[in-house]
């Protein structure tokens, strides 16, 4: 019997489920409070359930479906964990730990169709969309394995994030309400490449998710090569929908934008930049660029970096220079990939 994976529902979802079975519906509350606030992942051990309604559960739902194979830490504390998902495709999350909080990035795809030139998850191509379950475990496997609160949510893994717009849309309003994780919208950031369907629908939701768009060009000609979805919407089109959004949702708007030498570090590529983003409600994330083997870019020197970023701030631009996290084990922006489990994973069950 086909059974559902239970992360998939909302409260009131499994209320009408209890309901249909004859039980009184605050028992859904118990079973979520089991699963997402006492991190009990096993049916069978909700003591305040009759011994019939457990059964029920677990004749009817699974709660974990993904694996976790393997872990590895970065001399930083960043902590990337390999997941198999039941059809054997694997994925990637991150945890990245700072002095004041710790943020877990999700994937939210298998591969990726979209192909940034900059990007070792799009090398083998796109295989399939997350189920809301999926992009929930992952959440959950980052919060077990950190001491401290998981606090912020980056849906910068794996996957073009607004490509998967209704299940990544469910799972964030699940991983945001009290009876579950509580994960405040402002906490959670949903990364795009300029994906304008996706950012249309997303200004509609009145939500107070942080938005980031993958810029990493001022330029047509080298955006069309860094993020190859430009050729579909231009930077004119791009920069026209974020002041709309901005307008709609009365939110700031992140830029990531990767320094590769000899493509867009320079200052002329710093003054495009300025100009395009002039008059809008945003920041700038500058990120000198990781090395993936395959991809032969480098990032720009130290005096290169500094002297974009202060022309960027002499134009009156809100600016950071991101601090590289979990290069030494490829957990870094770019860097996440389809892996392969080796031919002799050790599970490990961050779950008792
Ligand atoms: S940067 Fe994002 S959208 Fe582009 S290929 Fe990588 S995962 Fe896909």
């Amino acid at each position: 019997m086909h059974k559902e994976n239970i992360l998939n529902l909302y409260l009131k979802e499994l209320e009408q489920v209890l309901v249909k079975w004859q039980y009184e519906k605050f028992h859904a509350r118990q079973i979520f409070t089991w699963i997402y606030k006492k991190d009990v992942r096993d049916f069978s051990r909700m003591s305040d359930l009759s011994a019939e309604l457990r059964k029920k559960l677990v004749d009817n739902f699974t709660i974990l479906d993904i694996e976790l194979l393997k872990q590895l830490e970065s001399r930083d504390g960043t902590r990337k964990l390999l997941f198999k998902l039941k059809d054997t495709n694997t994925i990637e999350a991150v945890n990245i730990p700072t002095e004041k909080r710790v943020t877990g990035c999700v994937s939210t795809q298998v591969g990726c169709k979209f192909g940034c030139s900059f990007c070792a998850s799009g090398m083998l191509g796109f295989k399939r969309n997350l189920e809301i379950s999926e992009i929930i475990e992952q959440v959950l496997f980052l919060k077990d394995e950190t001491d401290e609160r998981l606090n912020n949510l980056v849906f910068m893994g794996i996957g073009e994030p607004l490509d998967n717009y209704d299940n990544v849309l469910k799972a964030i309003r699940i991983i945001n309400a009290p009876w579950s994780l509580n994960i405040g919208a402002r906490k959670i950031t949903i990364s795009t490449c300029g994906f304008i369907p996706g950012i249309k629908r997303l200004m509609e939701e009145g939500l107070q998710l942080e938005l980031s768009v993958s810029l990493h060009a001022a330029e047509d000609k080298i955006r069309n090569i860094l993020v190859p979805i430009n050729k579909k919407y231009p930077l004119s089109e791009l920069t026209s929908t974020l002041k709309e959004y901005i307008k709609k949702t009365n939110r700031q708007v992140t830029f990531e934008y990767i320094l590769i030498e000899g493509v867009n570090s320079d200052i002329s590529s710093a003054k495009n930049l300025s100009r395009i983003l002039k008059g809008l409600n945003c920041k700038v994330n500058l990120i000198p660029c990781n090395s993936v083997e395959e991809l032969g870019y480098t990032p720009p020197g130290k005096l290169d970096i500094l002297l974009f970023k202060d022309h960027l701030i002499k134009s009156g631009i809100d600016v950071t220079l991101r601090i590289i996290r979990g290069r030494d084990i490829q957990a870094a922006c770019g860097q996440l990939r389809l892996e392969q489990p080796s031919a002799d994973p050790t599970p490990k069950k961050a779950f008792s």
